[in-house]
């Protein structure tokens, strides 16, 4: 004891890198548990702005480890190439780790990627394009290559040579793209595994340790709890598990170790890629929200869809990650917006429904039946303290709260760790 996840409460990129930045500020460890470097964390401190993709956004801080976990996938030249920019920033990479049983986004994992989403044409999903999905495949089908076994050469060889048998026969006979070289590819594994080896290390029993031991143990989400391979909105959904369990799962810790799990919301709804986003605005306010807040992605630089923010999708969120508080950013992003909508309930097929129906077609059914709210002219944009919130403004905090169902014990009021409200403590 203690662990705490921060874990994307919606659709991803909720500001969780602000909000794991500015927590980690009472952590010991801070470690990623799912995903790739498909995520896209955006940090703003002290140390300047960073785009984060592998490393957790614990790195800035002297007291905390940054760890990759075992249940992320890891592209090797990704992540030595965010390592080499943050030293080249003067930030202090020496506290982080990566697991071995950490899986490596391998070269042809890209290419597969790139050809299977050509070949989905009308049907794509919105993927990343960054070898994420394929590495997962690899992972469950057990052809896997994992950070470990790019410092055994003997072993590497034989499991690469197993993966390349079957992924030649893909990219040759269904593709129709050339093979991949096994030689090259394996001089390659073996170079990233020279140059990684100072990070690869058994970072679970560091944890577990690290637990028994008293440390406050920050577990950092990527993506959100409707991209969840299993709880989300299939398929439209990401390759992993960004809920709770799949921290547990990914740094191999249990339930009982958790002692809070923090949903990170924005002030409305966002989402990158293809699948149902029941409060969608098309057009004038969506427009205007998504220019005025620059929602573009970190990762690809897509323009995201936007819509008001979804009651129904953040009560089943709470529910599937028994959320104990949550984080709202970008309230700043609704100044001078009058008046703001909620969505507070569904009309499906002619009836009220307060549920989150999970199958695509189910939710493409849903009209968001919404609440209106005043808005607020004073700005929130940087403030840092409660009481100087317009009322309007605390209204609309209020109101979201309960839609919830879990107290909002911090509020951003601008991307700079410094732009924040703590109401409550978190990591403690
Ligand atoms: P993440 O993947 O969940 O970390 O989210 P992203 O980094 O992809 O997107 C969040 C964006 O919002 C980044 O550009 C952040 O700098 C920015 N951001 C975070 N919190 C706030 C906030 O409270 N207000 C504003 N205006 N921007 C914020």
């Amino acid at each position: 004891m203690p662990a705490f996840g921060v874990i994307g409460a919606q659709w991803g990129d909720e500001g969780k890198g602000k909000v794991v930045d500015f927590l980690s500020s009472n952590a010991d460890m801070v470690v990623r548990f799912a995903g790739g470097n498909n995520a896209g964390h955006t940090v703003i401190n002290d140390h300047g702005e960073f785009k984060l993709h592998l490393v957790p956004a614990g790195i800035f801080w002297p007291q905390a480890k940054a760890v990759i976990g075992g249940g992320t996938v890891v592209d090797p030249a990704a992540l030595l190439g965010e390592i080499q920019a943050l030293q080249a920033r003067g930030v202090d990479t020496s506290r982080l780790f990566l697991s071995d049983r950490a899986h490596v986004v391998m070269p042809y994992h890209v290419q597969l990627d790139q050809l299977e989403e050509q070949a989905r044409g009308n049907s794509a999903l919105g993927t990343t394009g960054r070898g994420i999905g394929p590495a997962y495949v690899d992972k469950t089908a057990r052809v896997g290559i994992r950070m470990g076994d790019l410092l055994d050469e003997e072993y590497l060889a034989t499991r690469l040579k197993a993966a390349l048998q079957q992924k030649n026969l893909l990219l040759t006979k269904v593709y129709g793209a050339p093979p991949i070289d096994l030689d090259e590819t394996y001089r390659q594994a073996l170079e990233f595994g020279t140059q990684l080896r100072p990070y690869i290390a058994p970072v679970e029993s560091a944890i577990a340790d690290g637990l028994a031991a008293g440390a406050r143990v920050l577990l950092e989400g990527a993506q959100g709890t409707l991209l969840d391979l299993d709880q989300g909105v299939y398929p439209y959904v990401t390759s992993s598990s960004p809920t709770i369990g799949g921290g547990l799962t990914g740094i191999g810790i249990g339930p009982k170790d958790i002692k809070g799990v923090v949903g990170v919301f924005k002030a409305y709804s966002t989402r990158v890629g293809a699948g149902p986003l029941p409060t969608e605005l098309h057009g004038g306010m969506g427009d205007q929200i998504r220019e005025l807040a620059w929602e573009y992605g970190t990762t690809t630089g897509r323009p995201r869809r936007v819509g008001w923010f979804d009651g129904v999708a953040a009560r089943y969120s709470a529910r599937v990650n028994g959320l104990t508080s949550a984080v709202l950013t970008r309230l700043d992003v609704l100044d001078g917006i009058d008046p703001v909508s909620v969505c507070v309930a569904y009309e499906m097929d002619g009836q009220r429904i307060d549920y989150f129906p999970t199958t695509p077609s189910a939710l493409e059914r849903c009209q968001p039946i919404y609440e209106e709210l005043p808005g607020w002219t004073q700005p929130t944009a940087a403030t840092t303290d409660v009481g100087a919130l317009p009322p309007e403004a605390r209204s609309y905090v209020k109101r979201l709260e309960g839609l919830i169902g879990a107290p909002i014990d911090l509020i951003s009021t601008g991307p700079r760790r410094e732009e924040s409200i703590l109401i409550r403590p978190i990591i403690t």
